[in-house]
């Protein structure tokens, strides 16, 4: 397997202060690599595979570098599918470095980034899509991207690639029948068939490359208070993070700018940003802050407009109102205080009567929030790589062509290559090589009906 490969090393845990740090070395000469820079404490003890093993990193004298564990992992049962040798040091990066270099001086070379996950997927051990989960994985924020990427490493989307690619297969070889037996087989019945089947095959590519849910899993998401000054935003934006940050008082107007923070939410990044009273504006600076207020609620994904109920609403507070939408909240604030806000909200919002000051009605809200950015069911198999998205958007769409072909009469063998094409995209998904694959089963289909 590892004929003709270099061996590759790298130190693979983060860089700065820490534990441990570990050095990783993969490759058909790991082993050897190891035997000279690793010196076990019990004098002459044999490494044993997968076995971690107490003793001293040494240099070219043989003099002592860190005090080690190191392990030895004979190929195929490794990541990498080669002979892998690791040294996990004393943390910090100096051990490690050292260590590093003595590997490389035996003769390995420095990995490129990604090198050993690259390795695994050349080595056929994980495909494209999980190799890129595993990329996801090591940079994920929060919980639930963690557990998207592990589902996805695991192979949540390989899965479902699988599957839709079977089904657009027997799409195909009944096309062929249809082609074959053109005096056995209804064309037009199936015809009818299988634009129901791309649709419906379409329509679930589609549910799972959702951009606006995917880069919530990426990145977290945004959600930005507004309203005008004094209703209580920076109240509301210190009890949900639960601490004081942003500055409360009691003159209008004094957040002039936005005043971000991040935290998280049933494991969701949640990036919360208090922004200036949106109205219009005498004050240069103000305005400059309530541009940026503009902005960020153009950009965010679940907007609270906070309400002042203590109050009957103002002109400014209409005009807010008259640019909600679909991702808006109604966070109707100092309900402690006697009510003055009379009918005139929109029905189609959802409202919260709430008190920033004693905590009431906070429960509620966030449990909206979490729904509005909770999971959806298709959420551990969605395309969240962007590369994974492009090529299952461009399938989506191609399906929806073909049934559109199929809708104006075309006959169910012209759409045949535009359905292989869609084959081979999602295929790029997961790296695998396609179209033989698809070839030989749309043969292996026809062989069996015949
Ligand atoms: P912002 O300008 O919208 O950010 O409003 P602030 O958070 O600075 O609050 C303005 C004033 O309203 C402050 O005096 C707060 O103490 C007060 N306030 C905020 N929330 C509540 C609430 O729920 N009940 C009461 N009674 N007062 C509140």
């Amino acid at each position: 397997m590892s004929e003709g490969r270099d061996t590759i090393a790298a130190i693979s845990t983060a860089p700065g202060e820490g534990g441990i740090a570990i050095v990783r070395v993969s490759g058909p000469r790991a082993g050897e690599i190891l035997a000279a820079a690793f010196r076990p404490a019990r004098e002459g003890a044999k490494m044993r595979s997968h076995m971690l093993r107490y003793g001293l990193a040494v240099d070219g004298n043989g003099a002592a570098i860190d005090e080690v564990m190191a392990v030895f992992m004979q190929a195929p049962n490794t990541y990498t599918r080669e002979d892998v040798a690791e040294i996990h040091c004393h943390g910090g990066g100096v051990c490690a470095a050292a260590v590093l270099r003595r590997a490389l001086e035996l003769g390995a070379r420095s990995a490129e980034p990604g090198e050993f996950t690259r390795r695994a997927y050349e080595s056929g051990r994980i495909d494209l899509s999980r190799a890129e989960a595993v990329m996801q994985l090591v940079g994920a924020q929060g919980e639930a991207a963690r557990r998207a990427a592990l589902r996805q490493m695991r192979g949540g989307v390989s899965a479902f690639v699988g599957d839709v690619i079977a089904q657009l297969t027997d799409i195909l070889s009944r096309i062929q029948a249809a082609v074959d037996f053109p005096e056995e087989v209804d064309e037009e019945a199936v015809s009818v068939e299988i634009r129901g089947e791309i649709d419906e095959i379409a329509g679930q590519i589609e549910r799972r490359i959702d951009p606006r849910r995917a880069r919530i899993l990426r990145e977290g998401a945004s959600v930005v208070l507004a309203g005008r000054p004094n209703v209580g935003k920076s109240s509301l934006m210190n009890a949900l993070l639960n601490c004081e940050r942003a500055i409360v008082t009691d003159i209008p107007g004094t957040t002039r700018d936005v005043l971000s923070e991040r935290f998280e939410l049933d494991g969701r990044v949640v990036r919360l940003s208090d922004t200036a009273g949106i109205r219009e504006s005498e004050d240069s600076i103000e305005r400059i802050g309530v541009q940026r207020a503009q902005s960020e609620v153009e950009g965010a994904d679940v907007v609270l407009l906070v309400l002042d109920r203590s109050q009957p609403l103002t002109e400014a507070d209409k005009e807010l109102l008259s640019l909600a939408d679909e991702r808006y909240i109604l966070c109707l604030n100092k309900a402690d205080l006697p009510c003055r806000l009379e009918a005139g909200l929109p029905n189609a919002i959802p409202a919260f009567s709430l008190s920033a000051r004693t905590g009431e009605g906070m429960e509620a809200l966030t449990a909206s929030l979490q729904e509005r950015l909770g999971a959806t069911a298709y959420e551990d198999e969605c395309f969240t790589v962007e590369r994974q998205a492009r090529l299952a958007r461009e399938a989506a769409d191609t399906l929806r062509g073909c049934a559109q072909a199929l809708q104006d009469g075309f006959s169910p063998d012209v759409i045949s290559p535009e359905l292989l094409n869609v084959c081979n995209l999602l295929d790029n998904v997961t790296g695998r090589d396609a179209s033989e694959e698809v070839i030989s089963a749309i043969f292996a289909n026809f062989c069996v009906g015949k």
